[in-house]
C-alpha cells in the first residue's frame, strides 16, 4: 500500500496505488434541496446508455429517498455497519477508511450485493423518518422528513473499483479523471462490484464483463454536461471540474461552492475515495444524519445555504445551475446579472438574479381586451 494524501479526510491514507491525479478532475455539484425525485435523469441515462440486454437492472443514475431508499439495497448502512469507529476529530477523520480497514490478503473492505438487492429502485421511496406529532391530518404514524438522493459514480480520486481490479482493468483518465472499464481486459470477477462502496458498478451477466457510468465522456469532451445533468428537470445539477484545494480558482463554479464556500460537500468522505459529487446538503435533515453523510461540514453548509439569498454572489451562482447545457469553466457576477462563461471566457449564458415581474392591467383599452388571471 501506498501512502496518499486525501483533503477530504485532511491527512494521509493508505491506497493500493501511489498518488496520481489527473490533469484536470471532472467533478460535480448536485443541490439535494431542489430534487423532485421525477427520474428524468435516471431515464436520461437508461435510454443513452444501458437499455441493451443483461443491463435491464443497472441504473447508472438512481435517485433514492433518505432515509431509507437504497440502491442496490442498503448499500451505504451495510458498509457503516462493517467500517467500525467513524471519527472526526475537526475536519480531520481519525477512523478508518475501507481501505485501511481492508482484511489481511484483501485491497478493500467490501461486500458484494445479492441479486435481489437490486429487485427495488427505490425501496422506501418517499417514506419519511419520524412521526408527524400534531397538525396533522392523520391518526395513523407518519413520518416527518425524508429528502432525494440523486447518484452517479463519484468518479473518485482514489477509487476503491480501480483499486480492486485484479487485472488492472479499470483507468482513470490522465484528461479528466474520469473513471472508465476497458471492457477488452475485463473477465467479470467483480471484485470492483464488491470494492466500490457506492455499488456504482454493474456486471453485466450477458457479456460477462462489469460496466459503469461514463459521465458521458463523448459529450464532456465537446464541453457539453452529461445526459442526466442537461435533462434534469429541477435543475440540481452543475457538471465542470474541481482544482486541488491549494489551487481552487474563485471564478471556476465548482472550485467556488466546494473549496472557496464550502457548501457543497462529498458523500461519505469517511470511505476514503475522495468522490468527486458534491452535495448541498438537505436543510430539513437532522444535523446528525447529514454529518454521517457528507461529513463534518454539513453543519456551516447548512447554515450558509439557509442565509444564501443574502450573498448576492453565492444566490447568483446557484441562479446558473440548469442554465445552460455547455460546461461552464468559469462564472461572473455584475450587478443583477449573472454570467456563465466557457475555458477561453466566452460567454454561455446570462440569467437575471431575480426574475423580472411584469404586472399587466386586467382591461387593456389598446387591444380592447380583458385578461383574465394567468400567468
Ligand atoms: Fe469506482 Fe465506485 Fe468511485 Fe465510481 S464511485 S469511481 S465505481 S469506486
Ligand atoms: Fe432530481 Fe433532477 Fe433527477 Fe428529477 S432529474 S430526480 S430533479 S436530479
Amino acid at each position: 500500500m501506498a501512502r496518499v494524501y486525501n483533503w477530504q479526510l485532511g491527512r494521509e491514507m493508505s491506497y493500493w496505488y501511489p498518488e496520481s491525479r489527473p490533469q484536470r478532475q471532472f467533478a460535480a455539484v448536485f443541490d439535494t434541496n431542489k430534487c423532485i425525485a421525477c427520474q428524468t435523469c435516471t431515464l436520461a441515462c437508461k435510454t443513452t446508455w444501458t437499455s441493451g440486454k443483461g443491463q435491464e437492472y443497472m441504473l447508472w443514475n438512481n435517485v433514492e429517498s433518505k432515509p431509507y431508499g437504497s440502491y442496490p439495497l442498503a448499500y451505504d448502512v451495510k458498509l457503516l455497519d462493517m467500517l467500525e469507529g467513524q471519527r472526526w476529530s475537526g475536519s480531520k477523520y481519525s477512523g478508518q477508511t475501507i481501505f485501511e480497514s481492508a482484511p489481511a490478503g484483501e485491497r478493500v473492505l467490501g461486500w458484494r450485493p445479492e441479486e435481489q438487492d437490486y429487485s427495488y429502485p427505490n425501496v422506501g421511496e418517499d417514506d419519511c423518518a419520524g412521526q408527524v406529532d400534531h397538525g396533522a391530518l392523520v391518526t395513523i404514524p407518519h413520518m416527518n422528513w425524508f429528502f432525494y438522493l440523486a447518484r452517479i459514480c463519484n468518479h473518485c480520486t482514489y477509487p476503491a473499483c480501480l483499486a480492486s481490479c485484479p487485472r488492472g482493468s479499470i483507468y482513470k483518465r490522465q484528461e479528466d479523471g474520469i473513471v472508465l472499464v476497458d471492457q477488452s481486459r475485463c473477465r467479470g470477477y467483480q471484485e470492483c462490484v464488491r470494492g466500490c462502496p457506492y455499488k456504482k458498478v454493474y456486471f453485466n451477466p450477458m457479456t460477462g464483463t462489469s460496466e459503469k457510468c461514463i459521465a458521458c465522456y463523448p459529450k464532456m469532451e465537446q464541453g457539453i454536461q452529461p445526459q442526466c445533468f442537461v435533462n434534469c428537470i429541477g435543475k440540481i445539477r452543475m457538471a465542470g471540474y474541481l482544482s486541488k484545494p491549494d489551487q481552487a480558482r474563485p471564478d471556476n463554479p465548482i472550485d467556488y461552492l466546494v473549496h472557496v464556500k464550502k457548501l457543497a460537500l462529498p458523500l461519505f468522505p469517511q470511505f476514503g475515495l475522495e468522490p468527486n459529487v458534491y452535495y448541498i446538503p438537505p436543510v430539513h435533515a437532522p444535523l446528525s444524519f447529514n454529518e454521517q453523510l457528507f461529513g463534518p461540514g454539513a453543519g456551516a453548509a447548512m447554515k450558509m445555504y439557509r442565509t444564501a439569498a443574502t450573498d448576492m454572489d453565492l444566490a447568483g451562482l446557484l441562479c446558473l445551475f440548469g442554465s445552460s447545457e455547455m460546461v461552464m469553466s468559469k462564472w461572473r457576477r455584475q450587478g443583477e446579472m449573472v454570467s456563465g462563461l466557457d475555458d477561453k471566457g466566452t460567454e454561455l449564458v446570462k440569467v437575471p438574479l431575480r426574475e423580472p415581474v411584469h404586472v399587466r392591467p386586467g382591461v387593456d383599452p389598446k387591444l380592447q381586451i380583458i385578461r383574465t388571471n394567468c400567468p
